[in-house]
């Protein structure tokens, strides 16, 4: 039986079962790998439709594939989106967004509190498709936002807990700024995953996964999903690229028709597909798809746990002297208590940053000292990770832009994995120890 978003069922069933239909698939339990790069077009009257696209069907694996079909209906039942496409990375994923909405000539607003491949990509990859951004002076005030709106703005851009100092994005208010000037508000909602946060409930219209992190969990694989709310005004005179007529849309009669008009219900997802996805071509390999369908069936379990370890971790590194802050919503004196209460009442999510006590050099003796803590960029991994983000993940910023980003030197970036909470702070512990 396909289980849908209208079945009414808890996040946990649909995890499992959400968007496929064994029935569909030889009565396979498990989604099937479609290892294949193409499907039979049947007769020459079925190619004719389905190239018209009056019949909806599988032509050849750049743009669609039943394995990777699976996982976006998955990701779409789960979070209640309209549209959603899977990409081969997150970077695909935002890239493929941002050209979608701003590509030709637009600007997105956004912050200094992003991932250093997204600060990086804004500063060397966009201008080139015509497309600029704007930072705003005080992320932590969404009314600063407003001020810096421009005729040519097509997105308020935001990640929903910011990597790596788990800052929590104050979406009501951003989004309401973003609807009264005619701009989606945009989110990276990775850190956070589906289960800890559904930013549609707090106004995004469009949500951005690095399909690698804790969707997948289990860091062996690179995947992006852009999932589409559904009922943004696209047409509100902001957005050449989904309301100009494409020959590709015609309809029986011949008449040009534009994304807007031919996919009303999610037309953002489905010019990323037919544009970017076929044209530019970061396809997820079917493969990959079901590596993240399998960690998902896990997610909130494995969340859970992260969360509850983190917030051990959290208090360990509070009470050592060789640690100057921790930046995590459930450290004491946080900033971030308020939003993280209003945002994410099941925790804040298991990837954080602390201020190290001590020399560069020391630094690195700590780190290397390690014995659990695997020395990786990646993060929502079930093994556990450390990195020194001023030297590695953020290395391409300047010391101003590290500044603006509040990337202390002496930040270390942690994801908490799936080990026994004990362990990792024995660990961390042991590796104080051989420093000082
Ligand atoms: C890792 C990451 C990305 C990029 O995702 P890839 O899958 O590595 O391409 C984007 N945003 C955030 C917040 C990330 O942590």
């Amino acid at each position: 039986m396909l289980v849908t978003a209208e079945n009414d069922y808890g996040f946990d069933t649909l995890k499992i079962r959400g968007g496929y239909n064994p029935a569909e698939n030889n009565l396979s339990v498990a989604v099937p790998i479609y290892q294949t790069a193409a499907f039979d077009l049947g007769d020459t009257a079925r190619a004719d439709r389905l190239f018209s696209k009056t019949e909806v069907g599988y032509i050849y694996s750049r743009v669609a594939n039943p394995t990777v079909a699976a996982l976006e209906k998955r990701i779409a039942v789960i979070s209640g989106a309209a549209g959603v496409v899977a990409v081969s990375s997150g970077m695909a994923a935002l890239a493929y967004a941002m050209l979608n909405v701003a590509g030709g000539g637009g600007r997105i607003l956004t912050t200094p509190l992003l991932y250093g491949g997204t600060i990086d990509s804004f500063k060397k990859v966009y201008p080139e498709f015509g497309i600029e951004v704007d930072v705003v002076d005080d992320p932590h005030n969404p009314q600063a936002f407003e001020k810096f709106i421009k005729p040519q703005t097509k997105a308020i851009f935001v990640e929903t807990i910011s990597n790596p100092n788990a800052v929590v994005a104050d979406l009501i208010p951003l989004s309401e700024i973003a609807h009264k000037h005619g701009l989606p508000l945009i989110v990276d909602n990775t850190i956070a995953t589906p289960y800890l946060q559904n930013p549609f409930e707090f106004g995004a219209d469009i949500v951005v996964y690095s399909g690698t992190k804790g969707l997948n969990g289990h860091g062996n694989a690179i995947a992006g999903l852009i999932l589409e709310k559904g009922g943004f005004d696209w047409q509100n005179g902001n957005f050449p690229n989904l309301t100009k007529p494409y020959y590709t849309l015609r309809d029986a009669a011949g008449r040009e028709r534009s994304y807007a008009e031919t996919f009303p219900d999610a037309p953002f997802t489905a010019r990323v597909r037919s544009v970017y996805l076929n044209y530019l071509g970061a396809l997820l390999a079917p493969f990959d798809a079901y590596l993240i369908l399998l960690g998902i069936e896990t997610l909130s379990e494995r969340l859970k746990k992260q969360v509850e370890s983190t917030e051990k971790v959290v208090k360990y590194l509070e009470k050592s002297k060789h640690v100057l802050w921790v930046n995590h919503p459930s450290a004491e004196g946080s900033s971030q208590k308020a939003l993280a209460a209003k945002y994410l009442p099941h925790g804040a999510g298991a990837v954080f940053s602390f201020g190290f006590k001590g020399s560069n050099g020391e630094m690195r003796k700590f780190i290397e000292s390690l014995k659990i803590f695997s020395y990786h960029t990646n993060i929502g991994d079930a093994r556990s990770l450390i990195v020194n983000v001023a030297d590695t993940t953020h290395v391409e910023l300047s010391a101003e832009e590290k500044k603006r980003s509040e990337l202390a030197p002496e930040t270390i970036r942690l994801s908490i994995g799936l080990e026994d909470a004990q362990d990792l702070i024995g660990d961390l512990d042991q590796a104080f120890q051989r420093v000082f």
